[in-house]
């Protein structure tokens, strides 16, 4: 079988970065290190990082109460740090008043959403957030609202939204489609002319969306999105694949593979999510090349 990996699969800058600083304590400094729910989504890496002495603590949504348990002289020693889709401030403060060090490990693409909406809240502007009300970043975004946000993920969401009067400010979660948040975008523009509209979706989400049309265009007649299933980004790779009439697997590991369906292609594209390692990516890449076509 002839397998076309994309370009972009794997691991984007901000996942990247948040696995460094945490290697940097535990792995370098060889200090206990925790994390406030899933450093990234793929619970493949999390395993890993676990076994060189990262421990996710809490909750996936990062609210939970933290009882860790550590003495004194074991606080001194430890590290918290800050999940790739970042937190709330108040969130942020409680983490910082637990006793121990503080390491940010929010990608800056979130980060720079965040100062927006900040921004605006402060000029008493109300924010819209184009995205999954459920999500960690989402909901760290809603913190800096001031208590004026609204999250949407639909025109009869925002038909749902109470008057929002002059001042709105509207920003998307960094992991959705471009198109979706260009429509809505104009549709919250019917009702608020004035609105200003910031399209926050980060760099490393449209290129690996632009590349599974480029997989479609090189004749992958079928496609393989690799990735964890609470992985937003992954999530809509798989959903693009899908809006293009191919047929997808969306596995979060080789062993899912459904190698008697997907036998029947004789080319296969490969993607990945942003918070997928490579070395799952070699695996399937390995596991299709060596099926007969
Ligand atoms: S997907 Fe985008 S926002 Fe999320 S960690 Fe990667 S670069 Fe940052």
């Amino acid at each position: 079988m002839k397998v076309i990996r994309a370009k972009s699969a794997g691991f984007c800058w901000g996942v990247e970065r948040a696995i460094d600083i945490a290697r940097e304590y535990a792995v370098q400094g060889k200090r206990p290190v925790f994390t406030d729910g899933p450093l990234i989504h793929n619970s493949q890496m999390m395993e890993k990082l676990e076994s060189e002495g990262i421990r996710e603590v809490g909750d996936y949504m990062s609210q939970s109460k933290l009882e860790l348990g550590l003495s004194p002289e074991e606080k001194q020693q430890a590290v918290m740090v800050v999940r790739a889709h970042g937190i709330s401030p108040n969130r942020r403060e409680y983490l910082k008043n637990l006793g121990m060090d503080f390491r940010d490990a929010t990608c800056p693409d979130v980060g720079i959403i965040a100062g927006k909406v900040k921004l605006y809240a402060r000029k008493g502007h109300s924010t819209v957030v184009f995205g999954d009300p459920k999500h960690p970043e989402v909901m760290g975004l809603m913190g800096y609202t001031e208590g004026r946000g609204h999250v949407i993920k639909s025109e009869k969401d925002i038909d749902a939204l109470p008057p929002l009067g002059d001042k709105v400010c509207m920003v998307s979660q960094s992991t959705m489609f471009t198109f979706e948040f260009e429509h809505l975008a104009e549709y919250l523009k019917k009702t608020y002319p004035d609105a200003v509209v910031f399209n926050t979706i980060c760099g490393a989400t449209r290129e690996r969306q632009s590349d599974v049309l480029v997989l479609a265009q090189q004749g992958a007649e079928a496609i393989v999105v690799i990735g964890g299933r609470h992985s937003a980004n992954t999530v809509k790779l798989a959903a693009l694949v899908e809006k293009q009439h191919l047929p997808c697997f969306h596995v979060e590991t080789v062993a899912e593979l459904d190698l008697k369906q997907l036998s029947k292609y004789k080319i296969v594209g490969v993607t990945a999510g942003a918070s997928t390692p490579g070395f799952l990516i070699d695996e399937v890449c390995e596991k299709l090349s060596a099926m007969d076509a």
